[in-house]
C-alpha cells in the first residue's frame, strides 16, 4: 500500500508510523530523518539543509523531491512505502503523483492526525528535553506550525478531492489512535494488498 501520512508537528505521527509499518511490513520513509541525515553526512548540502531545519522552515521542494525520488528507486520500496511528513506542499504531492503515476500505481490512503494545537506544542517541547531534537525549541516549534498551516494544510483538500482522506482524532490514548487507523487501513486494503 503506499500511503501517506499527514498531520502537524508533534501530532505522534512516528509513533503511530512505526507501529503500522510492522503491521502492514511495508517500509516507512521519513524525510525529516533523510534530511537530519544529510545534515550529519556533512556533504555540499549540509549546510544549507541545516539552515533550513532549524529555522523550521521547509527544505526546497527541489532538494526534497531529489533526494526522495533517489530512495524510491531502490526495490525495498516496490510494494509500497509509509510516507511521513512527505509529501509537505502541493508540488511535491503533484511530483510524486506523477512519479507514482509512471510505475502505474498511486496513494491508497491519507491518514490525517488531528490534534489541538496546544497539546502539540506541549508534546514537542516534551520531545525536546527526551530526544534533544534542535528544531524543538519555542521559536522553531511556532515557525513549524505556521509553515503547517500555510504549506502544508491545503494538501488536506488536494488528497480529499480525490476521496483518499482518514481523519484521525490524535486527541486519543496512542493505543487508541492506533486501532482506529488500523480499521481505516483495512477497510481501504484490495484482498491482494490484504495478504501481504
Ligand atoms: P519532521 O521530522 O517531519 O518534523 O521534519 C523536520 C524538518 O525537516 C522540517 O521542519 C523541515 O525543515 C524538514 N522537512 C521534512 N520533510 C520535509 C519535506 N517533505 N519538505 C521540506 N522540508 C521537509
Amino acid at each position: 500500500m503506499w500511503i501517506v501520512f499527514l498531520g502537524p508537528p508533534g501530532a505522534g505521527k512516528g509513533t503511530q508510523a512505526n507501529r503500522l509499518i510492522e503491521f502492514l511490513g511495508i517500509p516507512h520513509l521519513s524525510t525529516g530523518e533523510v534530511l537530519r541525515q544529510v545534515v550529519r553526512d556533512q556533504t555540499a548540502e549540509s549546510q544549507l539543509v541545516a539552515n533550513f531545519l532549524d529555522q523550521g522552515l521547509l527544505v526546497p521542494d527541489e532538494l526534497v523531491m531529489k533526494v526522495v525520488l533517489e530512495i524510491l528507486q531502490s526495490p525495498k520500496y516496490e510494494r509500497g512505502v509509509l510516507f511521513d511528513g512527505f509529501p509537505r506542499t502541493i508540488v511535491q504531492a503533484e511530483q510524486l503523483d506523477a512519479f507514482l503515476r509512471g510505475m502505474g500505481k498511486r496513494i491508497d490512503v491519507v491518514l490525517n492526525l488531528e490534534v489541538e494545537e496546544s497539546e502539540l506544542i506541549r508534546r514537542m517541547l516534551s520531545r525536546s528535553k527526551k530526544e534533544g531534537r534542535h528544531d524543538d525549541n519555542h521559536a522553531t516549534i511556532r515557525s513549524r506550525l505556521r509553515v503547517f498551516h500555510d504549506q502544508t494544510a491545503p494538501l488536506i483538500d488536494y488528497y480529499d478531492w480525490n476521496g483518499l482522506v482518514e481523519h484521525i482524532d490524535g486527541m486519543r490514548s496512542s493505543d487508541e489512535v492506533f486501532a482506529d487507523i488500523q480499521n481505516r487501513i483495512i477497510k481501504r486494503q484490495t484482498p491482494s494488498q490484504a495478504m501481504h
